[in-house]
């Protein structure tokens, strides 16, 4: 039976030394750390995703800037708002919850947001750093990949590891991490061909795409760490209740591979701690701290 990663028991570790963290440069700077979470109309998902950052921020002594705006708010008027957030000196990190309704174009307020705030890793300069292998403030959800595999001791150096998905949210900064540890990877994608042929060489399998249970074990190598960053809800035929699974298979992966994360309990914990992680690092930064 492969080992189970265990993300949120590794994100509650994390969040109890950033508390730690917090109080004592709360007590040198007399400032807490804060963070803007910007969330635009009301997708039940992100409603929730953001209910659980600023929950987080709470338990953590982090001060939370959220604006929540209604589904119609202007281009314009999110612009000014996140100006107004970046040149507030209580404001350390600024996170725009994706998805935006259609109207907003998400790029241009994405580029938006100062880089030295930019606590989701996805401005093009922070993606730049990523790309030449320089510090910067890294993508959350693959950063807290690299950090699971740190923990449990899976070093990429000389493996083969393949990413299915190549969003920018999640499969670019995913592989250019793994390419910076010294895996060797494959990017995956809906135009690959053969992709359980290809998934069989990966002896670190990353699954972000967004389908129900496409990983089965007839697509892991014996041995492998699966990493499965999916998060769907799908509705019991039966019962007709709603759950949330993973783009493994869990079931039957588990038996076969090495190490494997499950849904819910794996990656989104994990994503949640390494934006507090962001969120401390932004702000001791502007301490020299
Ligand atoms: P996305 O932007 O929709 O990207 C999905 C990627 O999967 C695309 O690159 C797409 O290929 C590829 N793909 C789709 N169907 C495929 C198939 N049948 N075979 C191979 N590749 C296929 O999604 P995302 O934002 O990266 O998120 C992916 C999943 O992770 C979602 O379930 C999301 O909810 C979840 N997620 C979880 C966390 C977390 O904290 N755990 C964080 C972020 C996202 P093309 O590029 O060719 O279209």
């Amino acid at each position: 039976m492969a080992q189970r990663l265990d993300g949120k028991a590794l994100a509650q570790k994390i969040q109890s030394q950033l508390s730690v963290d917090i109080v004592n440069y709360g007590e040198r700077w007399q400032r807490s750390p804060g963070l803007a979470v910007v969330m635009i109309g009301d997708n039940p998902a992100s409603a929730a995703y953001v209910r659980n950052k600023e929950r987080a921020c709470k338990r953590l002594g982090i001060v939370s800037f959220g604006s929540h705006l209604p589904a119609d708010t202007a281009q314009s008027v999110v612009a000014v708002l996140i100006d107004r957030l970046n040149q507030d000196d209580r404001v350390d990190g600024i996170l725009i919850q994706l998805p935006l309704p259609a109207h907003l174009d998400a790029v241009a307020l994405l580029n938006r947001i100062a880089p030295a705030k930019d606590v989701d890793g996805l401005h093009p300069e922070n993606m730049g750093r990523l790309v030449r292998g320089e510090p910067g403030l890294r993508s959350c959800t693959p950063a807290g990949i690299m950090t699971v595999l740190r923990e449990y001791d899976i070093d990429p150096a000389g493996k083969q590891a393949v990413v299915i998905g190549r969003s920018i949210l999640v499969g670019k900064p995913m592989a250019l991490m793994l390419l910076e540890a010294n895996a060797t990877v494959t990017v995956a994608h809906s135009h690959t061909a053969d992709l359980p042929e290809i998934c069989r060489q990966a002896d670190i399998l990353v699954a972000a795409v967004g389908r129900p249970k496409l990983i089965t074990a007839d697509w892991v190598k014996p041995g492998a760490a699966v990493i499965d960053v999916g998060i769907n809800r799908i509705q019991d035929p039966e019962s007709g209740n709603f759950r949330l699974v993973g783009d493994v298979d869990f079931a039957s992966v588990e038996p076969i591979a090495g190490a494997v994360t499950p849904v819910p309990g794996g990656i989104g914990p994990m994503t949640v701690a390494m934006l507090l992680h962001n969120t401390v690092l932004s702000y001791r930064k502007r301490f020299n701290g």
